[in-house]
């Protein structure tokens, strides 16, 4: 069954045409990797699917309801950035627990908000701050909480910025280059710990890289993107051994 089902997507910016017809289903529980050159469009694509960007044409289902016009907080989803996009002036604790605070709260609850959980709600504080313990715990970060991000280093940044996105336990995590602030010896040993991740889950992962080892050693498919369209969606070693076309081989590196 198909988590995802992305139909004719397109995406101009004015003149500009970043998604050209880009149509993918990525099945329950899976790890697609969107992989390609900087500016082929993966993060206009993992944006739409995660509702901070409307598309020019086309359709996007998550979980078989069709969510075009649905707020990101509304989708099943749950995005880790590039930059982290941790608040510097909250503690880890306060970062991590924010979507929980604001999940359940109306518009009208939220605006004077930002960190404090009001009366009358589902969720109490003490139950957000169990479930954050408990997933900083899950991920090392749990001496790490009443910090604030500018006193972590690259890799506990990046722990957090997992942390955050797993307390909403969404049925998708996309991830948008999330290693590639850090060096080449924690990048591989973060590889390993989002596999596991991914594993214990059991949910759907959105990857995206422009490095080709990662998407090779992470993902059971692998979607190679180039100038805003798929060229060939397949397991890492079908489009290693078999790449669909010249412009395929040539990024992949592969013989043919
Ligand atoms: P990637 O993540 O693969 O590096 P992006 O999706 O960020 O690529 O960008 C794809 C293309 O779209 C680039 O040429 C980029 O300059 C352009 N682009 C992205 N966002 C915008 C925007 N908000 N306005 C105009 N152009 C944009
Ligand atoms: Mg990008």
């Amino acid at each position: 069954m198909a988590e995802i089902s992305i139909r004719s997507m397109r995406k101009s910016f004015g003149a500009t045409s970043v998604l050209k017809d880009v149509a993918l289903e990525i099945a329950d529980g899976e790890f697609l990797t969107l992989l390609g050159p900087s500016g082929c469009g993966k993060s206009t694509l993992l944006r739409i699917l995660a509702g901070l960007e409307v598309q020019t044409g086309g359709s996007l289902a998550i979980g078989e309801r069709v969510v075009d016009g649905v707020r990101p907080k509304r989708r099943d989803v749950a995005m880790v950035f590039q930059s982290y996009a941790l608040y510097p002036h909250m503690t880890v604790l306060e970062n991590m627990a924010l979507p929980l605070r604001m999940r359940r709260l109306s518009a009208w609850q939220r605006l004077p908000l930002v960190g404090r959980l009001l009366p009358g709600t589902k969720v109490t504080a003490d139950q957000i701050d169990q479930d954050v313990r408990r997933t900083a715990d899950a991920l090392s970060i749990g001496h790490l909480l009443d910090r604030k991000p500018g006193q972590l280093s690259g890799g506990q940044r990046q722990r957090v910025a997992v942390g955050r996105a797993m307390v909403r336990q969404p049925a998708v995590f996309l991830m948008d280059e999330p290693l590639s602030n850090l060096d080449a010896k924690l990048r591989v040993q973060m590889r390993a710990e989002i596999k596991e991740l991914h594993k214990r889950l059991g949910v759907t992962f959105v990857y995206v890289t422009h490095d080709q080892s990662e998407a090779m050693t992470m993902s059971d498919r692998v979607a190679v993107m180039l100038d805003g369209e798929l060229l060939q969606v397949a397991p890492p070693q079908e489009i290693y051994a078999d790449p669909d076309d010249r412009r395929v081989a040539e990024f992949i590196g592969s013989p043919k």
